[in-house]
């Protein structure tokens, strides 16, 4: 498989370190509040490569993190007035289940910043003995002049950016040797949540705690470390400029970065305030159009969200399980002949489109052009399957559908399976809202489902919901 390498700006064959074994770390969100679509399409993209992988005969150790210690956190604790991991469980909790919904898979280990701060400290402590680090009242900084190779990753200049940084330069940082010294570990504040170290209570800062759990979780290397192109600069280049001062040796095989999910050619973001979350995007869509939405273009090209798009996204995936259903019913009622000449080609046509979705998941996991293949499949069933095919022919072609489009997350089972599911989902958000008095909310939520023909009905036992 070749991936494109942001280090080396090459697409690159991919060559794990040990064979058949593949360690992928994510960076994952920070939860104070519900995901936005933006924040899905990396969740999406890298359980395509997970799965396309899984499916390559791979054993894959999947690691991504919850950030659970963050100013937006200890923000919205103070405005809630509530201790600051009352807001990250109930944001892990929501983001789990928005994970679920797009059929992306649990990690290996979703582990939480904070509970590694041991390890962040002993972190610390081995740049500060071999000279990468210093402390000053409390908060300690990476000398990031002394890595050398800094910047090697978003081919940038250091003197640029020293140059660049200076203007920048925040009040209360004129301790720093340098403008580029970035923190790895903060003084506490009051009100903060906070930890002992040796340099006095406080908390890790963000960079620190990837560096940490992807060499707890992987190993020093990692094969392949990804996350969204906003992560390049500075995120991923201090976890570079940490894990490879601190373990002398190359942090990361293969860096791949999605591009932006956008929205009238705008990032879609919390601070621009033009964001759908997950949660209002499913009240209209199955979260399973979302997601062929996402797979729908190559996942280094910018995608604009609009409804135009997505409605195109759900016919597209109409299209493909009403084939796959006919197929299935054909399949059933068929009788047990052996596949005419003609099937005997078709069934033939069906192992190349296998291989050419493979071609196309190969370059870089193109799923733009594996969903096409999908297409010319589903066009063949639907020309070749009729009241005469044979049940062999039939069955070869769901299992081919079903097949390819697992390796994406697709599920072939149609929304109206899923629906109970869905609706019992809604009623516990309402009943979260509920408890936590946001009532308007829960009204919302009453009669997001009255509109699909859902009537909530409050008993003693419980909420009863009946089809009206
Ligand atoms: P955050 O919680 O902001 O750190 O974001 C979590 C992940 O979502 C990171 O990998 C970001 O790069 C990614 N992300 C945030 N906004 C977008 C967007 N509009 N499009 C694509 N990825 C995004
Ligand atoms: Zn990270």
């Amino acid at each position: 498989m070749k991936i494109y390498n942001t280090m080396t700006r090459k697409k690159e064959e991919f060559v794990p370190i040990r064979e058949g074994k593949v360690g992928i770390y994510v960076c994952g969100p920070t939860v104070y509040d519900f995901i936005h679509m933006g924040n899905a399409r990396p969740m999406i993209v890298f359980d395509t490569l997970r799965r396309y992988l899984t499916y390559k005969g791979y054993e894959v150790n999947y690691v991504s993190n919850f950030t659970d210690v963050d100013d937006k956190i200890i923000k919205r604790a103070n405005e809630e007035g509530v201790d600051s991991s009352v807001i990250s469980e109930r944001y892990i909790a929501e983001v789990k289940k928005d994970m679920a919904a797009m059929n992306v898979q649990e990690a290996t280990t979703h582990p939480k910043a904070t509970e590694e701060i041991p390890d962040m400290i002993a972190l610390v402590q081995t740049l500060i003995e071999k000279g990468y680090a210093y402390e000053v009242n409390g908060t300690v900084y990476f000398r990031t002049r002394q890595f050398k190779e800094y910047g090697k990753l978003s081919h940038k200049n250091l003197d640029d950016l020293r140059s660049g940084n200076r203007s920048l330069q925040v009040s209360g940082e004129e301790e720093k040797e340098d403008s580029l010294d970035f923190v790895l570990w903060k003084p506490k504040k009051e009100g903060e949540p906070s930890w002992e170290s040796p340099w006095g209570e406080g908390r890790p800062g963000w960079h620190l705690e990837c560096s940490c759990m992807s060499k707890k979780y992987i190993g020093d290397i990692i094969d392949i470390h990804a996350g969204g192109e906003d992560l390049i600069f500075p995120h991923h280049e201090n976890e570079i400029a940490q894990s490879e001062a601190a373990n002398g040796t190359e942090f990361a095989r293969y860096w791949m970065h999605n591009a932006f999910l956008k929205i009238n050619n705008e990032k879609m973001s919390k601070s621009l305030g033009n964001f759908f979350t997950i949660r209002e995007i499913s009240e209209k869509y199955s979260l399973q159009v979302i997601r062929f939405f996402m797979l729908s273009a190559h996942y280094r090209s910018p995608l604009n969200f609009s409804a135009d798009l997505v409605e195109a996204a759900k016919n597209g995936l109409e299209r493909i399980l009403t084939a796959y259903e006919k197929a299935e019913e054909t399949a059933k009622k068929a009788a047990g002949v052996t596949p005419s000449p003609e099937e005997q080609e078709s069934i033939e046509r069906i192992e190349t489109f296998i291989q050419r979705f493979e071609v196309a998941m190969e370059d870089d996991l193109n799923t733009a052009d594996a969903i096409s293949v999908i297409f010319e499949l589903v066009k063949l069933s639907n020309t070749t399957i009729d009241a005469q095919s044979s049940k062999v022919y039939c069955e070869r072609m769901t299992a081919a559908i079903r097949q390819l489009c697992d390796i994406l997350g697709i599920e072939t089972v149609r929304e109206a399976e899923l629906l109970d599911e869905e609706i019992e989902r809604l009623i516990e958000e309402r009943q979260q809202a509920r408890k936590n008095k946001d009532f308007a909310k829960a009204d919302e939520i009453r009669n997001t489902l009255l509109e699909q023909g859902i009537a909530l009905e409050d008993t003693r036992e419980g909420v009863k919901w009946k089809k009206i």
